[in-house]
Parts: structure tokens; sequence; C-alpha cells
């Protein structure tokens, strides 16, 4: 019998309890040995304790070290922060995994198979911005400041390369913008040459791109890549990038990793949209439990979930709306947990 294992459920926003109830299900099916403990957060956070992070959440992530995560709304008005950014801030989860990976033949781009590995705290995300008066108007200026440190960089770099050799991806791109921001960029691309060269070297390519050029080259030919490393605001867009490529954020899951905490959720908001119609697509949510299994040591159920939903999609085409389908996400939950049993 599998050990236990505590973690943190966060049902969240909008379509997030539908989604979570999906993917339960799944982990389920597949005997997952999750022990969850059901926290608040988000908009429902402020309804039910008056704080979008309420301190029985934070214990409870400071406790399992583990977290499923549905979408969280930060609500307009009332001075709240992000909660996504106070989880990351609070674990210290340096590192965000983006995998892309094309499920549905036939798109735009076939064969798709990229993982962004994106710097999380640092950067020009540190939030250090301000005004500056110039006569009778306030906002003549804006001002942000960028952080990037050499340890920083160096332990994403180094979570990164490592990923990289331990999922056998056989070139890794560092991404920057040294030719402008010579010293907010030029650093991470250092320390990741500097890295390769005294521990790396050899044991997968490395390759190095401006962020523009990267771009480009994602939509012309995205094949040339395999993973992406890079710091936080490039990150942030070429990680949406590459889920546009393989069919929208729907399909798209984010892995928040810190040295001995990890937050695993859908990229996508809360959809308020189709809350509560019972049409959500649960796709992100599950391939994110597919990695929160691998992050688990559990290997073989991440495959036998992932294959669920590549059958599920493309042998008995059960597929939702956002996907060109007619099922609803209760639909699609039932075929896919008769996928996983069969
Ligand atoms: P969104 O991702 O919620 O929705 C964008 C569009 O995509 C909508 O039309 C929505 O219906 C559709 N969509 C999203 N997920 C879907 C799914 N699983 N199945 C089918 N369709 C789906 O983006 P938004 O509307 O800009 O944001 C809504 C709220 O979510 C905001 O409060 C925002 O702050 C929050 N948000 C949270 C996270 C997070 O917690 N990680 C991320 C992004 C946005």
């Amino acid at each position: 019998m599998t050990t236990p294992i505590q973690a943190t459920l966060i049902p969240g926003d909008g379509i997030g309890p539908e989604i979570v109830d999906a993917t339960l299900a799944a982990l389920d099916a597949l005997g997952a040995p999750f022990e969850w403990d059901r926290q608040i957060a988000g908009l429902g956070g402020v309804q039910v304790a008056g704080d979008p992070l309420p301190p029985a959440t934070l214990d409870s992530i400071r406790r399992t070290r583990l977290a499923l995560k549905g979408p969280l709304e930060t609500p307009s008005g009332g001075g709240y922060r992000s909660s996504n950014v106070r989880l990351r801030e609070e674990f210290q989860l340096y590192a965000n995994l983006r995998p892309a990976r094309t499920i549905i033949p036939g798109g735009r781009f076939d064969n798709i198979d990229l993982v962004v590995v994106r710097e999380n705290l640092e950067g020009l995300y540190i939030g250090h911005e301000h005004y500056v008066k110039i006569d009778n108007d306030p906002h003549a200026v804006a001002m942000a400041t960028g952080i990037n440190t050499r340890a920083g960089g160096l332990r994403l770099l180094e979570y990164a390369f490592e990923h990289a050799v331990t999922t056998g991806r056989k070139k890794v791109t560092i991404v920057h913008k040294a030719n402008i921001m010579k010293a907010l960029t030029g650093i991470f691309l250092e320390t990741g040459l500097d890295l390769y060269e005294r521990k790396y070297k050899g044991k997968f390519e490395l390759d190095t791109v401006i962020i523009d050029a990267c771009a480009m080259k994602l939509v012309i030919n995205p094949w040339q890549f395999d993973m992406l490393v890079t710091t936080n605001l490039f990150g942030d867009i070429l990680s949406d990038l590459v889920a546009g490529l393989v069919g929208g954020l729907g399909m798209a899951p984010g892995a928040n990793i810190g040295a001995d905490a990890a937050i695993f959720e859908a990229v996508h908001g809360s959809a308020p949209d189709i809350a509560g119609k019972g049409i959500a697509n649960p796709i992100a949510l599950l391939l994110a439990a597919g990695m929160m299994l691998d992050h688990c040591k559990l290997p073989e159920m991440a495959t036998k979930l992932r294959t669920a939903i590549d059958e599920t999609l493309n042998i008995d085409k059960v597929r939702t709306g956002d996907l060109g389908g007619t099922a609803g996400t209760a639909e699609f939950t039932k075929a896919l947990v008769g996928r996983i049993k069969c």
C-alpha cells in the first residue's frame, strides 16, 4: 500500500470547485494517496475570513508543503494583493514550471513538447514602482526597479538544469535581453553560462537567445526548442505564448516550486463568465495534478493520468466546448475516469 501524502487543497473561485471535483475524481480513480486538507483563499477567503489568504490556509501549506490550487480571484478594491503572488513570496516558490505538450493533434502546431522554467520571485515583478510628480501632474513619470541576484538566478538555473537532466531534455535555451538590459538580465545569462561550464557541460546542449528573437522563433519553428529558462517577466510572457501553441490556457498546467514547498495549479483564471454552468474544461488542473504526482515520485500514476486524458480526447473524442466538443465537465470526467479504470 502506498504511504499517504498530506496535501492542501484550495478549490478556489469561479470554476475552481468544478475543475477541482473533476481532478479529485480522476485522482481517486488512480488510487492517488493524497489526504487533503481543504482550505479557502481568493474571493472565497475574503467572503468567509476577510482575507484572500487566511492564516489557516497558510498554516496548512506550512504543514503539508504541498498544495493543489484552483484559480483565485483577487478582489479589485480593498487594497488586496494577489494571493498567487503572496503564496510565491511566502513559500519562496522560486521556480515556475510550465510544460506545453500537444494533446490534440491536427492544430496549427503539432508535436509540441516544450517546457518553460521561469524565475518566479525576482526581476521586474518585485513591485518596486513609483510615480514622480512634475508640475501639477502627480503621475508625470512612472518608475520601476528590477532586481535580479546571482544567488536567485543560480538556484533557478540549477533547478532548471537538474530538471533537464532528470527528464531527459536534450537542449536548454537561456532567454535574456542582455544586449540592452546588460546588468539586469546579463547577470542571469552569465550565471547560466558559468553553471553549465562548471557542472552540466555534455549533459545537454546549451543555447542562448534574445527574448524578442525567441518570440519570433517560437512562432516560426517551435520544434527547435526543448526547454526555455528565463527571468520573471520574460517567462511570464513566453509561458503563455507556448500555451497558445498547444491549444490555449485551458490546456496549460503550472507548478510553483520552492526549496521545501510546491503548489500546483491550472494557469487559467476563475472564468467567472462560465462559472456554475458545468462546462469548464478541467484538463489544465488535471495536468497540474499529473505534475504533482511526478513531484511526489509517483510517475506511473502521472503517466496513467496523462494517457487517459489523451485517450479520452482523441479516441473517445469526448471534449468540452472550448475544444470544439459538446461535453460538459461531468461528462468529460466520467469518460476520463472510465479510461483510468479500464
Ligand atoms: P480567465 O482565464 O479566467 O478566463 C479567460 C477566458 O477563458 C474566459 O472566456 C473563460 O471562460 C475561458 N476559460 C478559462 N479557463 C477555462 C476552462 N478551464 N474551461 C473553459 N474556458 C475557460 O481569465 P480572466 O477572465 O482574465 O480572469 C478571471 C479571474 O481569474 C480574475 O479575477 C483573475 O485575477 C483571476 N486569475 C487567477 C489566476 C490564478 O489563480 N492562477 C490566473 C489568471 C487569472
